[in-house]
Formats: structure tokens, C-alpha cells, sequence
């Protein structure tokens, strides 16, 4: 397999790097080198530097994408790895069948989804996407290929799921799809006043529904601080849908948009931000009673603009998503904003979520709590210390930050709010003591090698 040099990031565009890139083209090319390191990437969709290796290579899988099997009776996929959502969709919503968990973007590969344990807009009732694999195909350090599901080698199952592509190279996924009966979603807003009250609908048995989350507008200030619309959904069943759809399941995917190269600067100037938070506030908290939306418009309203990252110029940007237990939400997420707001920072997009039970990936992110999303331009040397103090608010309360969004976190904050990484740590070193499957952030974050 011929390797070649290039320039890639994540997609906060931040950091930047240089690596050594092979793209197999077969399953059976996907074997790690004799020497040296490497590591798994997807569609690069990860924020920050999860599937970047400055001192090893990058393993591209998009032309791992073939799909081996379909058992329609539990309705199970099983694909190579570099397959995409967006390519599940294509095939699978016009036959009935949808992932049950999927991230904000579909343009993510199945292996990406795996290693991230995503979640969705339904983490409270289903969990992440690790609870709706059936099995995986490892490649070990040794080369050697390994089943492993929650019944067999469950261990090291559990340590890939959330794994960050540290364990070895997931090249098969046996996934279980859920059956819909339409192509379209009975979506529902609701505008809440303020921080207590967008917690407080987030948790409410009558504002519940398959799928909810709260877009914030993070600039409003007094008696409007922490306002929000809680967006609601659920698969629309055949008698909700008006006669004359005539196609119910047929899915339309529209072409994305893509961003100008030269987007003006105005846009992300505070003020900017602001205006465009009011608006969005105003227009979404019309949208009173239900109404019907496509999938595409209510599970990936940004994959419309193509490349959207490149709003944030060539510095690029940090997403900064925690969890904050329930029992500290009120006052962690106040005092998160607060810092914000001092700071003068304006987060573009700020996303609340509700998050159930902590499932079993050893390092994955979610756990039971409130999750904020914070998407912050790298305009100047002081965003690091400002994310260090939201870091240090959130570990106070309990919570942590996603791997897979960061790019700046410390080994020991990360350390401290992760208490299963030493077990994890075991279980790498016993499938990979040599430290062949390693990234940038697993080493800013010091997680390979023995364990000490
Ligand atoms: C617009 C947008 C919205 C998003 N919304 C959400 C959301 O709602 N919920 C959520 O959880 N995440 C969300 N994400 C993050 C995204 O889902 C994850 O980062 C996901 O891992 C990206 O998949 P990828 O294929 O691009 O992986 P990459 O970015 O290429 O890699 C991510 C990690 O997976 C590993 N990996 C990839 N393929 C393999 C493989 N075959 N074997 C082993 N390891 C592998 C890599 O080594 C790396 O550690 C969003 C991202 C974007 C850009």
C-alpha cells in the first residue's frame, strides 16, 4: 500500500498537521504496519485531533464502505467500517430502517461512530451508538482479527466502544437498525424563558419525545440568561403524515450548499453572533404546534451547508461539549455561561441536551446529566485558559468533556474525569503493549504505554 504525505485536521480545522496517509482499498489491506504507529480515521468529522498522527500514520478507511449483509428479520447491517450514515440512509430509509442513535452529521463513518461512542437526540431513552452493536472485527497490534461483541471478548468490546481508535481497527460493524414507517419527523418547539426553565422542559414527562435537545441563545442577559427552544420529534408514523404523501419513505437527500472561502468577519464578531442568536430565537419559537419536517432538516440541519467549519476562518475553532450531573446541572451550567458571558466570548451554536444512563464504553462520554455545547473561534491566545477555568467548573461538579470534540484538554484533567481510564489502560496494554494504535490527542493526553 502506497503511503503519501499531507496536510489534515479535524473538523474544527484546529490543530493543523502534517501526516503520512494510506488509504486501503480491502479489508484485508487494513493491517497495522510492522513498525510504527498508526491510527484509524474516518470522515474526520472529530473536532480536534483524534484521528491526526504527526509521528505516525493515518489510516483512511472511506474505501472500506462495502455492505456485506442485511438480516431483515432484527434488522441488523453488517458493513465494513468506512461506511457512512449518509450511506445507511440512502440504502435503508426507503426499505423502512434507520440507525437508532445517530450524531448531529451524517457524514460519518460507522468506525468514527463506534470509536466515539456518539450519541444522539434520544441518549436519554436508547443510550449511545455502542448499545446498538451487535458485534465488531478488530485488528489487533499483531495483526491478528478479533470478533468482539458484548458476549464475546467483551472486555476489549467495551474498551473499543469509546476507544478513540486506541484499541486497533475496527473493520466490521454488525449494527442493529430501528423500522420507521415514514421518511419524516412530527416535530414540535417550545421556547423556555430561561436556564431553569430549559432544564426544566428538558426533563419534563409531557415535553418528552423520541428526540429532544435545546438550542440556547448563550447572549441573552437578565431575566432571559440561559433562554432556549426545546426542539422536539419522533418518526412520523403513515397516519400522521397528510394523504398526499405519496411516498412516504422515499428519501430526498439535498445537495449541500457550500460556504464562500471569504466569509465575512462581521459574523463571528460578538454583536454579530448576537444578532443572529435573537433571530434564530425568534424564528424557532413560532414554530409553536407540531409540524412535519423531513429526517434530513431535523437530524442534520448544518450537513446543508457543506462546509460549514470554514465560517470560522483558517484558525478554525473549538467545539467544547460537557456533561454536568443532573443534581449540579442548575448551578454548573449557570456558572459555565456566567464565565462566558464575562469572558465576552459568543458561542455561535450552543446546544443543551439530556442525557440518560452512563452505559459501558470505559471511556465514553455521556453519562446521566445536562450536556453543553459550545462552539468558540480560535481568535486569541486567551481560549485556552478560559476553557481550562470551564474545565475546572465542570470536574467540580462531576462531570467531563468529549474526546472527540477537544483538542486542549490536560492528561490530568482528563485523568480525573474519566475514573475508568485505569481499567482501560489495562486492556490496551494487554492487546497493545507496544503502543502501535496511537493519535496526537492520545499523546497530549498520555494514553498509551504501560499503565503506571
Ligand atoms: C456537525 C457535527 C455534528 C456532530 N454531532 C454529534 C453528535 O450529535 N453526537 C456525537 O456524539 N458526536 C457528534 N459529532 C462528532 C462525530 O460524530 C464524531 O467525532 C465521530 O467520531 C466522527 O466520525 P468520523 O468517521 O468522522 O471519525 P474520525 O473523526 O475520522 O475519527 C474519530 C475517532 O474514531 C476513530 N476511528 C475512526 N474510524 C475508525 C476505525 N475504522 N477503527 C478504529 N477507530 C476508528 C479515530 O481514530 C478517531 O479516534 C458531530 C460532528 C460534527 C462535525
Amino acid at each position: 500500500m502506497r503511503s503519501k504525505t499531507m496536510e489534515i485536521s479535524g473538523w474544527g480545522r484546529y490543530p493543523r498537521g502534517v501526516s503520512r496517509v494510506v488509504r486501503p482499498e480491502r479489508m484485508k489491506e487494513a493491517v497495522p504496519p510492522r513498525e510504527g504507529q498508526v491510527i484509524a480515521r474516518g470522515q474526520g468529522r472529530s473536532y480536534g485531533q483524534a484521528a491526526m498522527s504527526a509521528d505516525g500514520s493515518v489510516m483512511l478507511t472511506e474505501r472500506l464502505n462495502r455492505f456485506l449483509d442485511f438480516d431483515d428479520r432484527p434488522g441488523v447491517l453488517r458493513a465494513e467500517a468506512g461506511s457512512t450514515i449518509a450511506e445507511v440512509l440512502e440504502a435503508f430509509v426507503p426499505r423502512g430502517w434507520f440507525p437508532a442513535v445517530t450524531p448531529g452529521t451524517k457524514f460519518v463513518s460507522l468506525g468514527g461512530c463506534v470509536a466515539a461512542d456518539v450519541h444522539g437526540k434520544n441518549h436519554h431513552r436508547v443510550g449511545t451508538f455502542g448499545n446498538h452493536v451487535e458485534e465488531i472485527e478488530l485488528v489487533l497490534a499483531d495483526g491478528q482479527r478479533k470478533r468482539c461483541s458484548p458476549q464475546q471478548e467483551k472486555e476489549l468490546f467495551w474498551a473499543t466502544v469509546g476507544g478513540m481508535g486506541l484499541t486497533g481497527i475496527i473493520t466490521e460493524i454488525a449494527l442493529r437498525l430501528i423500522p420507521i414507517e415514514t421518511a419524516s419527523v412530527i416535530a414540535q418547539h417550545h421556547p423556555a424563558r430561561n436556564l431553569d426553565e430549559s432544564l426544566e422542559l428538558l426533563e419534563k414527562r409531557e415535553f418528552d419525545d423520541e428526540y429532544t435537545v435545546a438550542w440556547l441563545d448563550c447572549l441573552a442577559r437578565g431575566e432571559s440568561f440561559g433562554r432556549s427552544v426545546l426542539m422536539r420529534g419522533h418518526h412520523a408514523k403513515i397516519s400522521e403524515l397528510p394523504a398526499e404523501v405519496k411516498k412516504p419513505l422515499e428519501w430526498e437527500s439535498a445537495q449541500p450548499r457550500n460556504i464562500p472561502a471569504s466569509f465575512p468577519g462581521w459574523f463571528l464578531k460578538p454583536w454579530g453572533v448576537s444578532l443572529f442568536n435573537r433571530l434564530y430565537y425568534f424564528a424557532q419559537s413560532k414554530k409553536k404546534g407540531p409540524f412535519v419536517s423531513s429526517c434530513e432538516k431535523f437530524f442534520y440541519p448544518l450537513d446543508r451547508l457543506g462546509n460549514w467549519n470554514r465560517l470560522y476562518g483558517r484558525r478554525g475553532f473549538v467545539q467544547y461539549q460537557c456533561v454536568v450531573p443532573s443534581v449540579h446541572a442548575r448551578r454548573g451550567l449557570r456558572l459555565i455561561l456566567e464565565e462566558l458571558a464575562r469572558s465576552g466570548r459568543a458561542s455561535f451554536l450552543t446546544v443543551l441536551k439530556r442525557f440518560g444512563a452512563e452505559g459501558q464504553g470505559l471511556l465514553s462520554f455521556p453519562t446521566e446529566g445536562f450536556t453543553l455545547t459550545l462552539d468558540l473561534p480560535m481568535t486569541d491566545s486567551g481560549l485556552f485558559p478560559f476553557l481550562d477555568r470551564l474545565d475546572e467548573i465542570v470536574l467540580e461538579h462531576g462531570g467531563r468533556i468529549y474526546l472527540a470534540k477537544d483538542a486542549r484538554v490536560k492528561g490530568e484533567t482528563f485523568r480525573a474525569m474519566y475514573p475508568r481510564f485505569a481499567e482501560w489502560q489495562l486492556i490496551k496494554a494487554a492487546v497493545d503493549l507496544s503502543n502501535c494504535f496511537s493519535s496526537d490527542l492520545a499523546r497530549l493526553l498520555a494514553m498509551g504505554g504501560a499503565p503506571t
